[in-house]
């Protein structure tokens, strides 16, 4: 499985460094935010380090799909039964800061802010 000594996110998935987990299984693990946006943030990361949504292709589309069938059971598990917004950052342009795949899902009780 591809691992970057030096991703946080990898470190995550090793367990060298703590995190809230909600979920994992062999492929996935999904997390809470550390400086959440909404009363549920978490962040949904494959083991594996992808590095972003520029770095896949067809061979990742079974991943990519897990991921965001995971989405919905998540936020229903943690307190956002009636619906959550997905965000994933990719690349400079898109503002990504944690360069390991991931998939925001934002909810709560209450509708989440929205840029679009
Ligand atoms: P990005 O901007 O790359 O889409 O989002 C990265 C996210 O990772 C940010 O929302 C940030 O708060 C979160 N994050 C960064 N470092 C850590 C960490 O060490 N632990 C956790 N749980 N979240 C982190
Ligand atoms: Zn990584």
């Amino acid at each position: 499985m591809p691992s970057d000594p030096n991703c946080i996110f990898c470190k995550i998935a090793s367990g060298q460094i703590p995190a809230q987990i909600v979920h994992e299984d062999e492929e996935l693990l999904a997390f809470k935010d550390i400086h959440p946006k909404a009363p549920l943030h978490l962040l949904i990361i494959p083991r594996a380090h992808i590095i972003s949504l520029q770095d896949v292709d067809a061979s990742h589309a079974q991943i990519l799909g897990k991921m965001l069938v995971l989405a919905p059971k998540l936020a229903r598990e943690n307190g956002s039964p009636d619906g959550f917004r997905t965000i994933i950052n990719t690349g400079r342009v898109g503002g990504q800061e944690v360069y390991h795949l991931h998939v925001h899902v934002l909810g709560g009780p209450a509708p989440v802010g929205r840029m679009i």
